[in-house]
C-alpha cells in the first residue's frame, strides 16, 4: 500500500477491489463475508442494483448544484426523509456530508433555540460518559471520553459529561439556567453496542421538556432501520426535539442530516449555517433508495428477526470465550474473553486462495474486548449461519 497517507488508520493487510450482496472480494480474488457494512454504511449491503442505477442516473444528469439553487432530487429526499421522521415529531431537515457534521448543525440549532427563547448564558450540552460524537474540534468537546482530549486543544467550552443510566446525574448536569441540550445514542456504538434503558430515556425526556433544555438523539449509526425501527429512539416513546443521521442513510454515499421538530424547526434562518456538499443531488438519489427500501415495516421486520437469530445462534453455542451478548435488530456487541483485535486479523487471514472457497470474515471491534456486528440488512439467513460458523472458529 501506499505510505503518502496520514498515519491515521491501523488498517488490515487486504485491499478491496469490489463487493456484491453481503459479500466484498479482493484484489486476489479471495471473498469475504461482510459483516461490518463499512461501519453501518452500506445498509443495503455491496452493489445493490437499484442503488447502483439511480446513483449512475443521477450522475449522468446533473451531480451537483450549489444551494444558491433548486434540485427535485434534493427536495424530493428531503420529503421523504422528514416523512420517516414523523413519526417521532421530526417537521424540518438540514442536510450535510458527514455525522460529525449532523451533529454541529444540531449545537447550533440547540444554542440558537436557548439564545432566542432563554437569552445568553444558556449554551451547555450535556452528553453521555462513553458517547461518541464525531472528530471535529467541537464533536471531540462532545464526545464524553478523555482519550479524544488531548492533543487538539483548546476544545470547544461549553460541554459536560455525565454516567448513562444515572437519572440523579443527569437531573443534576441538566440545570435550566446553563443547559441548552442534552445529547445521547439510544444505542451507544463505538463504546461497545450499550442500549440505553428505557426508564433514563424516559425520565431524561421528562426533565429536558420541563427545562426546556433540548433532547437530541445522535442516531448517526443506530438509525435508518440499524435496530429494527428506521429510528432507535422509536422504541422509547419519546418525542426528541433533534435527530441527527448519517452512516447508513445513503447506503454508501456520504450524507448527514439534522432533523428538529416543532420547538426547534424554524430557529436556523438565511445565512446561519450551510454546507457546500449538503444535499448533493447524487447523494440525495441514493437516500431516496435507501428510504424507499427501509422505511417499510415488512423491511424493518426483518431486521428485527435477523438480528434476533444472529444472538439466538451465539447465544446457542454456550462458548466458554463470550461473555456478554447486548443489541438491537443487526446492531449486536458481543463481550469476549481476549483482545478484540486478533480476532479481526484472523477473520481477514482466514480467506483461502480461490477455488478453496474458504471465506473470510469482516467484523469490527468497539472498545477492547468487545466484537461489533453490523451486517447488511439485505443479508441472507444462510449467510448469517455461515458468517457465525466463522466467528465461531475464530473464536477457538
Ligand atoms: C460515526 C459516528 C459519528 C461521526 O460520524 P462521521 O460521519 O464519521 O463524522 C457521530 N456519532 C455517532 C454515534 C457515530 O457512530
Amino acid at each position: 500500500m501506499t505510505d503518502v497517507f496520514m498515519n491515521t488508520y491501523h488498517r488490515l493487510p487486504v485491499t478491496f477491489s469490489r463487493g456484491e450482496g453481503a459479500w466484498l472480494f479482493d484484489t486476489g480474488g479471495k471473498k469475504y463475508l461482510d459483516f461490518s457494512s463499512g461501519i453501518a454504511v452500506n445498509c443495503l449491503g455491496h452493489a445493490y442494483p437499484p442503488l447502483v442505477k439511480a446513483i449512475a442516473e443521477q450522475a449522468a444528469r446533473l451531480n451537483h448544484v450549489c444551494n444558491y439553487y433548486q434540485s427535485n432530487t434534493t427536495a424530493a429526499f428531503a420529503e421523504k426523509l422528514t416523512a420517516a421522521c414523523a413519526p417521532v415529531g421530526m417537521k424540518r431537515v438540514f442536510l450535510a456530508n458527514s455525522g460529525a457534521e449532523a451533529n454541529e448543525g444540531a449545537f447550533k440549532i440547540a444554542r440558537k433555540y436557548s439564545l432566542v427563547r432563554h437569552g445568553p448564558n444558556r449554551h451547555r450540552i450535556v452528553t453521555l460518559k462513553g458517547g461518541f460524537h464525531g472528530r471535529t474540534v467541537t464533536t471531540l468537546a462532545a464526545t464524553g471520553q478523555d482519550v479524544f482530549h488531548k492533543d487538539f486543544g483548546p476544545f470547544t467550552e461549553g460541554f459536560a459529561y455525565v454516567p448513562a443510566g444515572d437519572i440523579e446525574a443527569l437531573d443534576r448536569a441538566l440545570d435550566a439556567d446553563t443547559v441548552a441540550g442534552f445529547l445521547v445514542e439510544a444505542v451507544q456504538g463505538e463504546s461497545g453496542i450499550r442500549p440505553q434503558e428505557s426508564a433514563y430515556i424516559r425520565r431524561a425526556a421528562e426533565l429536558c421538556a420541563e427545562r426546556d433544555i433540548l433532547l437530541i438523539f445522535d442516531e448517526v449509526q443506530c438509525g435508518v432501520g440499524r435496530t429494527g425501527s428506521f429510528l432507535a429512539c422509536e422504541a422509547y416513546g419519546v418525542k426528541p426535539d433533534i435527530v441527527t443521521l448519517a452512516k447508513g442513510l445513503a447506503g454508501g454515499i456520504p450524507v448527514g442530516a439534522a432533523l428538529a421538530g416543532e420547538k426547534a424547526a424554524d430557529i436556523l434562518q438565511i445565512s446561519d449555517h450551510g454546507s457546500t456538499f449538503g444535499g448533493n443531488p447524487v447523494a440525495a438519489a441514493a437516500g431516496l433508495v435507501v428510504l424507499e427500501t427501509v422505511n417499510c415495516p415488512s423491511f424493518l421486520a426483518e431486521i428485527t428477526r435477523k438480528g434476533e437469530k444472529l444472538q439466538s445462534v451465539v447465544r446457542g453455542w454456550g462458548h466458554p470465550k463470550v461473555r456478554e451478548l447486548r443489541g438491537r435488530g443487526l446492531m449486536i456487541g458481543i463481550d469476549i474473553e481476549d483482545e478484540a483485535w486478533p480476532i479481526l486479523e484472523r477473520g481477514v487471514a482466514a480467506a483461502g486462495t480461490p477455488p478453496a472457497a474458504n471465506p473470510g470474515l469482516l467484523i469490527l471491534s468497539a472498545g477492547q474486548k468487545t466484537l461489533r456486528l453490523l451486517p447488511p440488512y439485505i443479508i441472507a439467513d444462510t449467510e448469517i449461519e455461515e458468517g457465525l460458523e466463522l466467528l465461531r472458529g475464530l473464536l477457538s
